[in-house]
């Protein structure tokens, strides 16, 4: 087991398991879970607590807190025994590698008629019947562009994967994407949401500003990205919506509406 990190949000009683801390227990820090991808700036490596956390407990040091301690699947549901819980998200370094995501999926939703919901990079595809909704990230389209950021080659894998949960109808779908400025730009964004669009207008997809790793003072040294501007995120959703009717955009400065509590 890998879960390394547990939010939830009280007021939707909503459940957030991070996967991707050691694998051999709580307080035995080796054999870290490894995600199949390898992107730059990898939000889980560079800032695995929950950024949704009031400001502060998330604070700059708890957000490079070393992500080497995991819960065994008994230690998990110990966690959570106290809270009324709807819904349930994995997410963190790609639950999917984890051998015990879909048996923990599955007592979570024996237990507590959770909505169980997958947020995944799309190299495996995952059908399960526990798992009711899916929130696949597209990284890239262009199969250079692909390969650069995430260290694989063949975006069409994850298309695939895309299109056969779309198939899929008892599954809810939806889809991110990362908007780096000069390099995941707005032509990029556009082949993406012209892909999601072929599949169906009607797929939710939101756009999450890119966050540098080695931010100091202000300053973004140790990242050769910048984190977009306002008017950019303003600009590229404007893009996604000439494909498509639900599209959202992510990123610093947008308010969080509900108050998402540290479990551990
Ligand atoms: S898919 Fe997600 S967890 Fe995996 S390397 Fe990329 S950003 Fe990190």
């Amino acid at each position: 087991m890998s879960v390394y990190h547990i939010t939830y949000t009280p007021s939707l009683s909503e459940l957030y398991l991070y996967f991707g801390g050691s694998t051999s227990g709580r307080g035995s820090p080796s054999g870290n879970s490894n995600c199949n991808f390898s992107c730059h700036g990898c939000i889980s490596k560079y800032h695995p607590q929950d950024c949704h956390l009031a400001h502060e407990v998330l604070s700059h040091e708890q957000s490079r807190e070393a992500k080497d301690e995991s819960l065994q699947i008994e230690q998990v549901l110990s966690q959570i025994e106290p809270l009324s819980i709807k819904s349930v998200t994995f997410l963190g370094k790609e639950p999917t590698g984890d051998s015990d995501f879909l048996p923990l999926a599955r007592i979570l939703k024996t237990r507590f008629s959770s909505h169980n919901t997958l947020l995944t990079n799309g190299w495996e595809y995952v059908g399960d019947e526990v798992i009711d909704e899916v929130c696949m990230s597209i990284k890239a389209i262009t199969p250079t562009l692909f390969e650069d950021w995430t260290g694989r080659r063949g975006p069409e894998r994850v298309l695939e994967n895309f299109k056969r949960l779309a198939d899929c109808k008892r599954i809810k779908l939806r889809a991110e994407s990362l908007f780096v400025p000069e390099y995941i730009d707005r032509d990029e964004i556009k082949k993406i949401a012209r892909f999601i669009a072929t599949v169906s207008r009607e797929i939710p997809y939101r756009i999450d500003g890119y966050i540098p790793f080695g931010i100091k003072g202000g300053s973004t040294s140790g990242d050769r990205f910048r984190r977009p501007t306002k008017e950019e995120m303003e600009g590229v959703k404007i893009v996604a919506e000439e494909y498509l009717q639900n599209v959202s955009i992510l990123y610093k400065g947008v308010r969080v509406k509900n108050k998402v509590e540290k479990i551990c």
